[in-house]
């Protein structure tokens, strides 16, 4: 396969892969992985806390809707994505972000629920709208820098009314798109910053940073900064995919999405040939909202392959 379809496909399983790694150590403190796993090999994919080995979260299942949406409306078409999430949400999914549920559930129409939700509780800047972001981020990219940032922001405001958490998820879709194209995101981070709104640059600089660590972060990792700079860290950090994701998982708290986040961007950078194989067979992604169906890794490949065009 060519290397842009193969990095495709590593963003998109990737992604998956690091929710359904980080699922069982969420809300945990940081180095509980590594003491579990001091080496890379069997086990790692191990469930808990609810979740089956392999089995992927909320994080993956939205991401699952948001390229069905787009895949089956030829492009973003808000209203028949708000009603996908709507319908997986009231389908039982056994993790749904608390935001993203009172934006879902509150019976306001798709282009008023997110404004209002901020409006009134002034708190919408969770992760939630980035970790869900790697399909469309694959989808978009072949539409350059400007489109790509754009439906990044537009598809993080369905469910996040806080600016911040727009730009973080266009900065996501951007980084993606670099990586597609070849070049390493890390050295197109600083022109990245520079296309942020000009209201949240400045912190978005700081979490992106070469030299900010995720011990320096100001809120908990579920907040979308922290979220994606400790993404971009792993990134940094560590010289593999496989590499990356323990690290991501290891710092402990939101480990669910900041693997996802980072196996998004790891895999759009070092492919999908870059996965381990002990994380890609148990994968299965259950999807509340679909009629009961249950995607596996052959199933991302070929969304993934779709999404490309
Ligand atoms: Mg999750
Ligand atoms: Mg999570």
């Amino acid at each position: 396969m060519n290397e842009r379809v193969e990095r495709a496909i590593g963003a998109v399983v990737g992604s998956a892969v690091g929710d359904a790694l980080g699922a069982p150590f969420e809300f945990g403190v940081a180095g509980l992985f590594s003491g579990r796993f001091p080496v890379p090999g069997g086990g790692e994919m191990c469930g808990g806390g609810g979740w089956d080995p392999g089995e992927a979260t909320d994080d993956t299942q939205m991401a699952v809707h948001v390229a069905e949406s787009l895949l089956e409306r030829h492009g973003f078409d808000p209203a028949d994505m708000f009603a996908r999430f709507q319908r997986w949400a009231a389908d039982d999914p056994k993790d749904i972000g608390l935001q993203t549920e009172e934006v879902l559930t509150g019976g306001m129409p798709w282009d008023l629920a997110a404004a209002i939700h901020f409006q009134v509780s002034r708190r919408a800047a969770g992760n939630g709208c980035l970790m869900r972001a790697a399909t469309s981020a694959v989808y978009f990219a072949t539409g350059g820098q400007t489109a790509t940032m754009d439906a990044g922001r537009r598809i993080a405001a369905l469910t996040h009314g806080d600016r911040a958490a727009w730009e973080g998820t266009a900065v996501f879709h951007e980084l993606v798109r670099v990586a597609l194209d070849g070049a390493d995101p890390l050295d197109a981070l600083p022109a990245v910053v520079d296309l942020v709104h000009a209201d949240h640059r400045e912190r978005w600089a700081t979490v992106l940073a070469p030299g900010w660590h995720p011990e320096q972060a100001t809120e908990f990792n579920g907040a979308v900064w922290p979220c994606l700079g400790s993404a971009v860290w792993a990134l940094r950090a560590t010289g593999g995919f496989a590499e990356a994701l323990r690290a991501a998982v290891d710092l402990g708290g939101d480990t669910d999405t900041v693997a996802a986040v980072t196996g998004g961007l790891a895999g759009a950078r070092y492919g999908f040939g870059a996965i381990p194989a002990r994380w890609t067979e148990p994968l299965h992604v259950p999807l509340p909202g679909s009629g009961g169906r249950v995607l596996r890794t052959a199933d991302l490949v070929g969304l993934a392959r779709r999404l490309t065009g």
